[in-house]
């Protein structure tokens, strides 16, 4: 068995499923490990869709490697001969001085994006199903839609397998240390070396990583899938994703159009949730159970934005957000092991949408030491203080 390798990524869920099949593409020899299946239930990347937006409220600086995500995502499908983004607009809503609004203008218009601002009567006739109350605005993004990520873990790793990458999964990364010039791995079913480490370990990075470990905090997030009383309305090329800013509540409520079963698989249903750290939790401890309280405050918010909407729910599920304190990523090198190990973390809630070019991003950093993407906000040092 092989144990020596150019470069190994610690785990193969969103972000190193797609550094794997970067490096190896590029001739690398990487080993990929996955503790779980993959894809698999247990992290962040599993529920079906994720949306993808590029007048991204959150910062400005987000939006060029956005572009470049957009442009990769492209690449990856040709590449794959498979389709994982589906364009379906973007609606936005909320009072002119949230965080929403204001974030998605500023972004609109240091990148000139294409957003447009509709009136009320425009919103009636384009979004009839909608109520959005009168204080707020509401914007449209035609280039946003949403990915799926199960899908794209899938496709990315097996495409990785296929240019030559060794995936293992169900194996568990219990420790990595330098030594010498080499970076050493041991799991519960061997030893491995490398030159290069890449932890990409989504809500387990705090242990695998001691200096991150009181920065990053992993929360419980509810989802729900919900029968729609005129599934037409709601249906996938009837309907945007949207997501609106409550400004009776923290956070943002988001949802996605009904998708075609026989296409996407379940669940059944209209998909929504909210935008809000969750209980904070541990990983392995999480409670996978949903309870009414989740249900029900999904479906409150569901009955004031789409009054008509509301059938029956049909699934509920749980998912983790690693959240960091200012809620941007870390995408760096760690500091101290002079190069050697770089960590894509602390996603909080909003990173599957980057999956496409942070792969790009940790092979550069893993091969060139370097990228010439603009990470530097989003460094580890800052967390220091
Ligand atoms: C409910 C919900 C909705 C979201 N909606 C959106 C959205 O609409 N748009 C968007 O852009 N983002 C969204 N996100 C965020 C996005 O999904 C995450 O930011 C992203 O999936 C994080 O990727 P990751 O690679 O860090 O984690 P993961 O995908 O969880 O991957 C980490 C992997 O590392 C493995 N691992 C950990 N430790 C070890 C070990 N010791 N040994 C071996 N393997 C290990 C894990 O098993 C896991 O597979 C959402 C997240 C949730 C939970």
């Amino acid at each position: 068995m092989k144990t020596n390798f150019d470069i190994i990524v610690i785990g193969v869920g969103s972000m190193g499923s797609s550094t794997c099949y970067q490096l190896a593409k590029q001739g690398y020899e990487v080993l990929g490990l996955e503790q779980f299946d993959i894809p698999h239930d247990q992290g962040s990347h599993a529920g079906q869709s994720r949306i993808i937006r590029k007048a991204y409220f959150e910062h400005p600086d987000y939006v060029p490697l956005l572009q470049r995500a957009y442009e990769n995502w492209k690449q990856f499908e040709a590449a794959a001969n498979t389709q994982v983004y589906f364009p379906t607009g973007l609606l936005y809503a909320g009072q002119p001085d949230d965080v929403l609004i204001k974030g998605v203008r500023a972004s609109a218009a240091t990148y000139q994006l294409d957003v447009q601002s509709l009136s009320r009567a425009e919103t009636k006739k384009r979004f009839p199903t909608f109520q959005i109350p009168d204080s707020y605005e509401v914007l449209f993004e035609p280039d946003a839609g949403f990915l799926t990520p199960e899908r794209c873990v899938t496709v990315y790793t097996d495409q990785a397998i296929r240019l030559g990458a060794t995936v293992r999964a169900k194996e568990k990364v219990l420790e990595w240390k330098k030594e010498g010039e080499r970076m050493v791995v041991k799991t519960n079913k061997g030893n491995y070396q490398c030159q290069k480490l890449v932890i990409t370990a989504g809500p387990w990075a705090g242990q695998l990583i001691p200096s991150l470990h009181a920065k990053l905090t992993v929360t419980r997030q509810a989802i729900a899938w919900v029968n729609t009383q005129q599934p037409a309305s709601y249906a996938l090329g009837n309907f945007p994703c949207w997501l609106i800013d409550d400004h009776t509540r923290p956070g943002m409520y988001y949802g996605f159009p009904q998708l075609p079963v026989a296409q996407f698989g379940a669940p059944i249903g209209m998909k929504l949730a909210y935008h809000y750290p969750g209980d904070v939790s541990q990983p392995d401890q999480v409670s996978r159970v949903t309870s009414v309280d989740d249900e029900e405050h999904l479906v409150e918010a569901l009955h004031r934005f789409l009054p008509n909407a509301y059938a029956a729910t049909h699934t509920m599920k749980t998912c983790l957000y690693t959240n960091t304190p200012d809620e941007h990523f870390v995408i760096d090198f760690l500091p101290g092991y002079d190069q050697c190990v770089a960590i894509a973390a602390g996603f909080s809630g909003h990173g599957f949408k980057f999956v496409s070019v942070v792969g790009e991003i940790m092979a550069d950093l893993a091969t060139k030491g370097k990228t010439d993407l603009p990470i530097a906000f989003l460094n580890a040092q800052r967390l220091q203080h």
